[in-house]
């Protein structure tokens, strides 16, 4: 992969054949750059050079979020409070419990992989979400009079949710990371959707009738939304 370098920033260089114009993106901390198959590199570079400031300004507005190494004191949240991972060795080791500030892991064996660990912790935050996301779904889908037909939670990599026009709504479980308010947001504004499939003025309306901190809450996950992954 080609790569051109700004002003100490790493800028990654993607041709593609239908692409007709240059366009720069930042995506989880990482600068892309995508052009025409053809394009001449020194143009590439003369094009990041002039928007050396633009991405200079977004990636200070968005600081990248290492990956999670899954080693003991590690910060790992849940519903948006902060525990220090502490791994133990057990038989048969598959418990995952949150206690004072301490996310415990009992894990297998004496030396836990990385691999082993992340796994086993994404099934947990998974399992979690499911029941937290359900739940809540349920209740808010009452107080709003709002009926979704199925609920699945799944894996996204860059929404929160969504709602299909035939009702059904489907909800990131990286969610349960989130504080609770906040995950009522998104399971409210997807509600909506089952009235609005838009982001209308009408459709914000509706959004601010069940949750009047809204605007709050929306900029709390354009913020941090990338804070909350493994
Ligand atoms: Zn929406």
């Amino acid at each position: 992969m080609k790569s051109i370098h700004c002003n100490g920033v790493e800028v990654e260089v993607i041709r593609s054949k239908r692409r007709k114009t240059l366009s720069l993106a930042i995506r989880d901390g990482e600068v892309q750059l995508r052009i025409p198959a053809r394009l001449p590199m020194q143009q590439a570079e003369y094009f990041v050079q002039q928007k050396s400031g633009w991405i200079q300004q977004k990636l200070a507005a968005h600081p990248p979020v290492a990956p999670k190494q899954f080693v003991n004191g590690e910060r790992l949240l849940y519903l948006g409070i902060p525990y220090q991972l502490a791994v133990y060795p057990s038989q048969p080791g598959r418990k995952v419990t949150l206690i004072d500030k301490r996310f415990c892991v009992e894990h297998r064996g004496r030396q836990a992989s990385e691999v082993a660990l992340k796994k086993q912790i994404t099934d947990w935050y998974k399992q979690q979400a499911q029941s937290w996301l359900a739940e809540r779904c349920e209740l808010l889908a009452r107080q709003t009079g709002f009926k979704p037909g199925t609920i699945e939670v799944k894996t996204y990599r860059a929404r929160w949710g969504s709602c299909t026009l035939s009702g059904k709504i489907q909800l990131n479980w990286k969610l349960i990371m989130a504080p609770a308010k906040i995950i009522d947001y998104v399971i409210i504004h997807e509600l909506c959707h089952l009235r609005q499939h838009n982001h209308s003025p009408a459709f914000w309306r509706l959004v601010e009738q069940f949750d009047p901190d809204f605007t709050q809450h929306r900029a709390w996950l354009k913020i941090n939304g990338q804070q909350l992954q493994l």
